[in-house]
């Protein structure tokens, strides 16, 4: 199933967007489920280096936006 990019029907808890298929990780290139905001700007990850990266960031992290448990469902 494909997320459109203008889907408006949200039942989230918060109010983040929700990362779509043209996010891409900022390491690899691949379909990115993570945003982390840090005081330096915003980064997205897949599952993968989001879960290598995380602890190296958490210092200077301000939000950490997962949705890599869409991997599973
Ligand atoms: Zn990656």
């Amino acid at each position: 199933m494909e997320t459109l990019a203008n889907e408006v029907t949200e039942t989230h808890q918060d109010d983040e967007l929700q990362l779509t298929a043209f996010d891409r990780c900022d390491s690899c290139g691949s379909q990115a489920y993570v945003r982390a905001v840090t005081q330096h700007g915003e980064l997205l990850f897949c599952a993968h280096h989001a879960k290598k990266h995380h602890a190296q960031l958490e210092p200077v992290l301000k939000q950490w936006h997962d949705e890599s448990h869409r991997l599973d469902a």
